[in-house]
């Protein structure tokens, strides 16, 4: 599996991730997958409800809009992004929201080191994903 990202939406992420530090940054992310690849067409920065440096909530009503919206535009939801002021792995608090959330694409930034990783549960383990940037 493939994820791929386009070069605008990268800049987006890293920067809003530049703005927020040391406090995890969050967006969500739309477009469309199939078996072999997630292609992100949209993405959408969203406030960080527990304005914390190790772990990040979303608002439900901030999802529940953005998916909304996405799926007016014909864009499914994809998966979440977060940034890390640690390396770009997985928390064992994002593990136990991975689970939560189903087969989502996580993408974690580090907002210390600059490394950018993506991620996806499928039948209880976490995988890496491996991620293209296209330009845009
Ligand atoms: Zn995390």
């Amino acid at each position: 599996m493939i994820l791929l990202l386009e070069s605008r939406h990268v800049d987006l992420l890293k920067e809003e991730a530049r703005k927020t530090h040391p406090i995890e940054a969050c967006a969500m992310l739309f477009g469309e997958s199939t078996q072999k690849q997630v292609v992100v067409q949209k993405v959408i920065v969203v406030p960080n409800k527990l304005q914390s440096a190790t772990r990040f909530e979303i608002h439900p009503e901030t999802v529940v809009k953005a998916i909304t919206e996405a799926e007016q535009e014909g864009l499914g939801f994809l998966g979440l992004f977060h940034s890390h002021p640690a390396p770009a792995t997985p928390s064992l608090i994002d593990h136990k929201f991975m689970k939560l959330w189903g087969d989502v694409v996580w993408v974690i930034y580090s907002s210390t080191n600059g490394a950018l990783a993506a991620y996806q549960m499928k039948n209880g383990e976490v995988r890496e994903v491996s991620i293209q940037i296209v330009p845009a």
